[in-house]
């Protein structure tokens, strides 16, 4: 599969042609609530592990699942991501995924999609200017990782 946007992405206009504010607050809204996928790859996994000063197994056993080349995140209750303690235990190492919301291709590729992620956002809007350029690399970046979701949305079983 091809992991890499088609360049006709790159070149069309956007909604986000002048850039976009953005500050995470970390009010923790896209890791709680509804439940959603969250994929880690091995490396991803090892960093987390040695953040937090655990063997990558029990991460693995305790805190994962197995998924094609890497893993998807557990989740607690209410959809609560399982590194979510009154905030992300491994903001720091936390994923690309997690990284790079929201310039996500699916969040990105029309304003109706932006416009639901903008409502439940609270730091869109606010500190640092993204430039197109930042948000078409943030995107790139993260577009591996949506195929995998989408991937595994459609996996049967
Ligand atoms: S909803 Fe937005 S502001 Fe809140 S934690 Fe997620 S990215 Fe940060």
């Amino acid at each position: 599969m091809n992991s890499t946007i088609p360049g006709s992405f790159h070149d069309r206009k956007h909604f986000f042609d002048n850039g976009i504010r953005f500050e995470c607050t970390r009010c923790g809204a896209c890791c709680t609530g509804e439940p959603g996928i969250v994929y880690m790859d091995r490396d991803e996994v090892r960093r987390a592990a040695a953040f937090l000063g655990i063997p990558g197994e029990v991460l693995e056993e305790r805190m994962l699942d197995p998924f094609k080349d890497g893993y998807t995140v557990r989740e607690a209750e209410q959809g609560r991501c399982i590194f979510y303690e009154n905030g992300c235990v491994i903001y720091p190492v936390r994923p690309v995924q997690c990284a790079t919301f929201p310039f996500w291709f699916q969040n990105m590729r029309s304003l109706l999609a932006w416009e639901e992620n903008r409502l439940r956002c609270p730091g869109i809007g606010r500190g640092r200017l993204f430039s197109k350029e930042d948000i078409l690399m943030l995107v790139e970046a993260s577009y591996p990782v949506y195929l995998k979701v989408v991937e595994f949305i459609y996996t049967p079983g």
